[in-house]
């Protein structure tokens, strides 16, 4: 079997080890052990080779950890996908003069993880003391300095509504290119915390609309995306068609893994990939699906096997926000 060849995004988790603990993390079951081996890299390579234009997201656990891995692989997608992005998403306290002089050299785009100001960050990053919170504040803004493409994603968690501006504020002050306001995936979301999320971000789209200021929010994932699916790969080597799956435990996630990266070959669910292309292709029979109404539509699938009550309240809560943040990304932004 191969691949389709309409990948959007591949998304690669080189390693579950990160030196934080955010209560959001959509990865919920790192070992923090587990690193992809150069072997499971070469097969990937091999897998995209017919794929000509993707967007390369790096990540992990905190893939600053294995900085040799990182450069390697993106000295692999330079030569073999010359014509796609590469996003690395990092919590930067690892980050170097010399790993921006590199990223940027290889025109990698940056993703810090950052929510705002030190108090929101610290509540839902485990780990992030006010002087990590200030070193990660200075190494964005050396790479912002250093003319790099920088763009945190600002996870807010439905207790934290209230701070959003500030939070946004305070980012947009470091002169970031854009940010990408995201409300918590699996969060406990409720009929009055979605409603403020919404109403904050309608505010703030306004906001940036109307603003000199630089720094804008960023409408992407409610863009129309054509068909297609991710790759995500975990260090494990294996491969899920979206990042929704991360978020449930293993027992319910393990049953989307449609391929699996060894050192030596690659290994297809072959009846499981095919039915999920199924459901795909009816699913972009629709007009207009964004990248986040896929991502629902991956996590809606999840969800029937979980079936947990709350759970399944505060998605339905979070899957309101998405279709209110479509609506205003379009009018607004
Ligand atoms: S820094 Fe990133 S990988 Fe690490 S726990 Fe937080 S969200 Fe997860």
């Amino acid at each position: 079997m191969r691949i389709s060849p309409l990948i959007k995004h591949c998304w690669i988790f080189i390693t579950d080890r990160c030196q934080l603990d955010c209560d959001y993390c959509f990865f919920r079951t790192k070992t923090r052990t587990k690193t992809l081996t150069e072997g499971q890299v070469r097969q990937l390579f091999g897998l995209l080779k017919d794929v000509r234009k993707i967007e390369f997201v790096i990540s992990g656990g905190e893939p600053l950890l294995q900085w040799d891995l990182v450069a390697s692989l993106i000295r692999g997608i330079g030569r073999r996908h010359p014509k796609s992005f590469i996003l690395l998403q990092s919590n930067m306290i690892l980050m170097t003069p010399e790993k921006i002089r590199f990223l940027r050299k290889h025109r990698v785009l940056l993703e810090p993880g950052i929510d705002g100001l030190a108090e929101t960050t610290a509540k839902h990053r485990q780990g992030t003391s006010l002087h990590r919170h200030r070193k990660i504040c200075e190494n964005v803004k050396m790479a912002v300095g250093a003319g790099m493409e920088v763009f945190p994603t600002m996870t807010v968690h439905p207790h934290d509504t209230s701070a959003m501006t500030a939070n946004f504020k305070f980012l947009a002050a470091m002169n970031v290119s854009r940010i990408d306001v995201h409300p918590a995936f699996l969060a406990p979301w409720t009929a009055d915390s979605a409603r403020d999320f919404i109403e904050r971000y309608r505010r703030l789209a306004a906001f940036s609309r109307s603003t000199s200021l630089k720094t804008k929010l960023c409408p992407c994932y409610s863009r129309p995306m054509a068909f297609g699916h991710d790759l995500v790969v975990l260090p494990s080597g294996d491969i899920l068609p979206n990042w929704t799956f991360l978020t449930f435990p293993p027992k319910i996630r393990d049953k989307f893994f449609i391929m699996k990266l060894d050192d030596d070959h690659v290994l297809f669910h072959a009846s499981r990939y095919r039915d999920l292309l199924g459901r795909y292709m009816d699913l972009f029979k629709k007009k207009g699906v964004s990248y986040r109404e896929f991502s629902n539509f991956n996590a809606a699938l999840a969800m029937r096997q979980w079936g947990r009550r709350c759970a399944t309240e505060g998605f339905r809560h979070y899957r309101d926000i998405c279709r209110a943040v479509k609506t205003i990304d379009r009018s607004l932004l």
